[in-house]
């Protein structure tokens, strides 16, 4: 009897143990089903291990893009009790990687609205905005700069972006100075010509220059870097510079005339010399480009000496005897003798000077003629010795003790300069006859 209700107990209990450990080893169990944008994608044991998947996923985005993201999806865990399921970690951090999309907090260069560049902070923006600046800042000692701003309306501005736009400084750099994330340059090799650097890089030469508006002529130097493209700024900087230049003032020059000298020499008494002044100007830019420039300041370094030439103008009796005095003692001949004019032949020697200038009688004569005339204007004609005569013509005024049939000695003032007839303008129109035949007048003279 005993034995038979140990063994009925022993079974008993065999078969509460096998029950409860087959309830306990079948029973649902209690997981975390994880959904993105609701859809399921597979199941984790816990909340921690869910919150580390989702973090470890961002991370690794974050660490390739180089930037912070927001996750674009919403991704969603919650409690189900579920039969014979093995939650599978590695699957859902696997398929949450290949769903997952993201925004980044960007920083935008706006300019006159507009965004342009994209860039990951807003001290990357500033960094940027700075180097345009600076790449139109004055160079070199003698430049000062007064301001520099930017002519577009420019704001930086937090924007959510697709990472993959974010760009780089340098690209947007470039892009901000010419339009184009990467500038396309040409550095000049020896035996290089502007028109051959254009025909190898199928471009014109009209338009090569255009992209270098620094170029002088077609002048290029080895190693110098050329635009290939025309640029096409996106942003304008207005500089204000003062530049200080020394400039040469030009010595003046002042003649002084000698009858006693032919018309055909100078002599340099003084060479003088060249002052200095320092001179500022306010020189306005856009993009490098000068578009003003005044006069601020002048200062006068070192004054300029006079030269002083004596110049002659006088004319020599080419005999001995000296049969004719120049009948002026200043002038110059602006028409000689002969010259075919519509008129004719020129009659005689055409000497400007100004209005008012004395006319001296050529030689000892005798007036002959005291007149008017529409071509000569007023004039006189005075008879000499030998068949020889002289006419000085256009005078504006002839002197009173000059009368027809009266005595007048050389050298004697007859009558001044003027433009009386046909005339263009103050002269004197001097001819010389023998025996009423013209001679050039200018055969009585030597240098
Ligand atoms: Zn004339």
């Amino acid at each position: 009897m005993f034995r038979k209700s140990v063994w009925v107990l022993a079974l008993v209990f065999v078969t509460f143990f096998f029950a409860g450990a087959g309830y306990l080893a079948c029973r649902p169990q209690w997981v975390y089903a994880v959904t993105v944008d609701s859809e399921l994608i597979g199941h984790v044991a816990s909340l921690e291990e869910f919150c580390a998947i989702v973090s470890s996923v961002q991370c690794r985005a974050e660490e390739y893009w180089g930037c912070s993201l927001a996750m674009n999806e919403e991704v969603k865990a919650f409690r189900v009790r579920r039969w014979n399921l093995q939650p599978s970690p590695v699957a859902v951090a696997a398929r949450l990687e290949d769903m997952a999309t993201y925004t980044a907090r960007g920083w935008a260069i706006v300019v006159d609205a507009e965004p342009v560049a994209l860039l990951d902070s807003r001290s990357a923006a500033e960094e940027v905005l700075e180097a345009v600046k600076a790449a139109y800042l004055p160079k070199g000692s003698n430049r000062t700069l007064v301001s520099a701003e930017f002519q577009e309306e420019v704001t930086i501005e937090s924007v959510p972006v697709d990472p993959r736009s974010v760009m780089e400084k340098d690209a947007a750099l470039s892009l901000l100075l010419s339009g184009e994330a990467e500038l396309k340059t040409y550095v000049v090799q020896r035996g290089d010509t502007l028109p051959g650097i254009a025909r190898a890089h199928n471009t014109s030469l009209e338009r090569l220059r255009q992209a270098n508006p620094g170029l002088k002529g077609d002048t290029i130097q080895v190693g110098q870097v050329l635009n290939l493209e025309r640029s096409n700024a996106l942003l304008h900087v207005k500089t204000v510079e003062d530049l200080r230049v020394t400039e040469t003032i030009p010595r003046p020059v002042r003649y002084t005339a000698n009858p006693d000298m032919s018309v055909r020499h100078d002599i340099v008494l003084k060479s003088g010399s060249d002052g200095k002044r320092e001179v500022v100007y306010r020189v306005e830019k856009v993009n490098g480009k000068e578009v003003r420039r005044r006069q601020i300041s002048s200062t006068v370094t070192r004054a300029p000496e006079t030269k002083e030439v004596m110049t002659g103008i006088g004319y020599w009796p080419a005999r001995p005897t000296g049969m004719f005095r120049f009948p002026l003692n200043s002038g110059k001949i602006t028409s000689k003798f002969g010259v075919v004019r519509p008129t004719g032949p020129h009659r005689g020697v055409d000497i400007a000077a100004p209005k008012g200038t004395p006319i001296y009688a050529a030689a000892d004569g005798i007036v002959r003629t005291r007149a008017y005339s529409k071509s000569y204007g007023y004039y006189v004609e005075l008879e000499h010795s030998d068949g020889y005569s002289t006419l000085y013509a256009h005078v504006s005024r002839i002197d009173s003790s000059v009368q027809v049939g009266k005595k007048v000695v050389r050298g004697q003032v007859i009558a001044w300069v003027g433009s009386t007839g046909f005339s263009t303008g103050p002269h004197l129109h001097w001819e010389v006859q023998r025996y009423d035949n013209l001679l050039n007048p200018m055969n009585f003279f030597a240098d």
